[in-house]
């Protein structure tokens, strides 16, 4: 039942907020409904759940207009320029922002809406080829570049860990994660705000609550497995 593993992963989620110091309203949980039907969406929003990852724009936008307007949507996957334009507006963070070129055609669409788009940096802190994101080098350019954009706004930084069945292999990455982003605070650049950390999955999202993440992003453990068959 996917409303009895939303209350599960809640508890799991509070029991790590206890457990490493932290209140509860610090961290946020996104309910990861990509592939998954509009139906099993009102499951969990009968739990309480009003956050909701998604990560292709399409579907974002489809789910986006078929629910009540409370909701709030997160886009963390790749994002292509040629869609921005599309989101814009809809969503409240973009997790995936991984180059200049893409926060410029945030900035200009955002202009155009006359509203400021909040952002975060995807940083591939494992190293994995097979990962978007910026490397943790990279970063603070990437960083101060991407500030000077008037309809942009920077709140933190994004992490997606290496698949793993144990999750303690992956602290590293989250603690490298924000210790990345206390340098970057340190710095005081204007218009960056680096207090939101996006890291932990199901697989690993407790060891994230530890490391200090404030969003979470959970699909399997709430919703089952993916079938990518369907779509
Ligand atoms: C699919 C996805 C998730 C959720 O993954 P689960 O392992 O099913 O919890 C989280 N973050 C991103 C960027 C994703 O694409």
């Amino acid at each position: 039942m996917i409303s009895d593993n939303y209350k599960e992963v809640e508890r799991r989620i509070k029991r790590a907020c206890e457990v490493s110091g932290r209140n509860r309203t610090d961290v946020k949980l996104i309910s990861v409904s990509k592939t998954k039907p509009i139906s099993d969406i009102k499951e969990v929003m009968e739990c309480g759940a009003a956050v909701f990852g998604e990560n292709k724009v399409q579907e974002l936008t489809e789910k986006y207009d078929a629910l009540p307007k409370n909701l709030e949507w997160h886009l963390i996957g790749h994002l292509q320029r040629n869609k921005v334009k599309y989101i814009i507006g809809k969503t409240a963070f973009i997790h995936s922002v991984d180059s200049l070129r893409l926060a410029e055609q945030i900035e200009e669409e955002s202009r155009k809406a006359d509203v400021v788009t909040n952002i975060l940096i995807e940083v591939n802190v494992s190293g994995e080829d097979t990962k978007f994101g910026v490397s943790p080098e990279e970063t603070v350019s990437l960083v101060k570049e991407i500030s000077s954009l008037q309809h942009v706004h920077i709140c933190g930084l994004m992490t997606i860990a290496p698949y793993t069945e144990d999750p303690e292999s992956n602290r590293i990455y989250f603690k490298k994660l924000r210790e990345l982003a206390v340098d970057i605070r340190a710095k005081n650049i204007d218009n960056v705000n680096m207090r939101e950390l996006s890291m932990g999955m199901t697989g690993d999202y407790e060891v994230a609550i530890e490391e200090g993440a404030t969003m979470v992003r959970v699909g399997t453990g709430i919703f089952g497995a993916r079938d990518y068959q369907q779509r």
